[in-house]
């Protein structure tokens, strides 16, 4: 049986002013053959959980290309070029296939392509033919338009947010592909749309409505009225003209399966009110910590500038309101600005420095704080994270600088990567339990790492290119009829259809 492998990974922000290059992906990894194999295997992540079903049936993969970055701006054009002629390449030498994994995030914008996921797909169709089955994994957050529809027979997303099932859904898509190869099922998947977005700060699979849900659709496979399914939350910070929410069933029986997509997208129309939230301000959240005698920290999210979020990653607001405030609160915090890094580097280690820090990519938001600091240490910024989530996986920030300004401990990143893992700080010698108030810049994704440290965590308004309130951002292509800046409450939920 021959099975290949790719992978194109990047969640795109619309709003982030910085397209995501070659050198982007390359902080993120590009690997070919043997060495992509050997980059993944084991690891828990999508491809991980793809290699081990088929290693566990005794299929030896073909080892295509691998590109995956970081969440930022849209990608260049050129590299989801390079991507596609580089895999072309090696797809053909192996030509015909029976079958076709890849794994994508599926919230990808270019400079020019508003949907390179379905656009990759095409591609990637049109050359292996209509005889191969081509099984594809996605982040929760995609978008999963009609383009990516036809072209893949099988779509499987991740199922928790926080995402703690990258393997699992690497290994959902691979045991769909192999059991239809082996002809034991007979599926085909299904797909309705909502046109909505939420803020991806307003929910989670660990609790609350949306959690019920996961749990409600989970029972339903555990029946087995359905193989597989996915309730995509289009990520909110994509500006394109078809997106939206969806949801996607895989199943044997037609009528069950469109039947579970319509039942679980109309629960999810019914709850989209339940995402609005209510949230702190940065001083109120300030004052908070000062006051936190609980030895564990104060959480405050800036989920606005999360690079999860395809962020920048570089706002400084928080420590301009310390600063303004006066406030000697312990706090540990963490930022992206490149030229810092830079010229802190080369003044050493206990060089007091006044600096302007922040605000070095995105200058619509925010400004640059000036602050004097001292460098308290040095280090090339590749570290592990803890997880839970993507345990083991190596991350790269870059060279990073920590500093010490009043009593705030930051880390300083020329790239900040996974933002919700203990280790950004940890690995960087700033103990985040030691603070009475740590800034957290992402959605959703660091609760499962933060709950079992923090005293309280705070979704905050803060400015950024990813804000909750989504009514701050100017979207130029997202169609009119858009939850939450239209009254969608007359929408009929289409009837799920199949394109393959
Ligand atoms: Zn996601």
């Amino acid at each position: 049986m021959k099975i290949a492998i790719c992978e194109f990974r990047q969640e795109s922000n619309a709003f982030n002013p910085i397209p995501a290059d070659f050198g982007f992906f390359e902080l993120g990894g590009i690997h070919e053959g043997q060495v992509f194999h050997d980059a993944l295997h084991g690891k828990q992540v999508a491809v991980g959980g793809m290699l081990d079903v088929l290693e566990k049936a005794g299929v030896e993969p073909i080892m295509l290309f691998s590109m995956h970055a970081d969440s930022g701006g849209p990608v260049k054009d050129a590299v989801v070029r390079k991507f596609i002629e580089k895999t072309m390449t090696m797809l053909k030498k192996e030509l015909p296939l029976d079958g076709l994994l890849v794994s994508m995030h599926g919230a990808t914008q270019s400079e020019s392509i508003e949907d390179v996921c379905g656009f990759i797909l095409e591609a990637l169709r049109e050359q292996v033919g209509p005889g191969t089955l081509i099984s594809a994994s996605f982040d929760l957050h995609a978008n999963i338009t009609d383009k990516i529809h036809r072209n893949a027979d099988f779509i499987c997303g991740y199922q928790t947010y926080p995402h703690v099932d990258f393997f699992e859904t690497g290994a959902r898509a691979a045991g769909i592909l192999l059991d239809t190869l082996n002809g034991k099922i007979h599926a085909k998947t299904y797909r309705t749309v909502i046109p909505m977005i939420v803020p991806a700060s307003s929910y989670t699979t660990l609790r609350g409505s949306f959690g019920a849900l996961a749990d409600y659709a989970q029972k339903q496979v555990a029946k087995g009225r359905i193989l597989d399914y996915t309730i995509f939350q289009m990520q909110p910070w994509l500006d394109v003209e078809l997106g939206g929410t969806c949801v996607v069933t895989i199943g044997e029986d037609e009528d069950e399966a469109k039947a579970c997509a319509t039942d679980f997208a109309q629960k999810l129309f019914g709850m989209r009110d339940n995402f609005r939230q209510d949230l702190y301000q940065i001083d109120e959240v300030i004052r908070k910590a000062e006051k936190n005698q609980s030895g564990k920290p104060v959480i405050l999210v800036d989920s606005s500038d999360s690079p999860n979020a395809g962020a920048c990653g570089d706002s400084p607001a928080v420590l301009e309101r310390i600063k303004a405030l006066g406030s000697n609160v312990r706090a540990a915090f963490y930022i992206k600005d490149t030229p810092a890094v830079k010229e802190l580097w080369n003044r050493g280690i206990g060089s007091v420095n006044r600096i302007r820090l922040g605000a070095t990519m995105s200058h619509e938001f925010y400004r640059p704080v000036e602050i004097e600091v001292e460098v308290l240490s040095l280090h090339n910024g590749v570290f592990t994270a803890e997880g839970p989530a993507g345990r083991g996986t190596p991350h790269d920030c870059g060279r990073v600088v920590t500093v010490r300004w009043n009593n705030v401990d930051i880390v300083i990143c020329e790239a900040i990567s996974y933002p919700g893992d203990l280790q950004l700080y940890r690995h960087f010698g700033v103990e985040p339990t030691f603070y009475d108030l740590v800034i957290v810049k992402a959605c959703t994704s660091f609760r499962v790492a933060y709950e079992p440290i923090a005293s309280d965590i705070c979704e905050t308004d803060t400015p950024g290119t990813a804000p909750i309130n989504l009514g701050l951002l100017r979207f130029k292509r997202l169609p009119r009829y858009f939850y939450p800046f239209s009254d969608i409450s007359g929408y009929e939920i289409p009837e799920p259809v199949a394109l393959r």
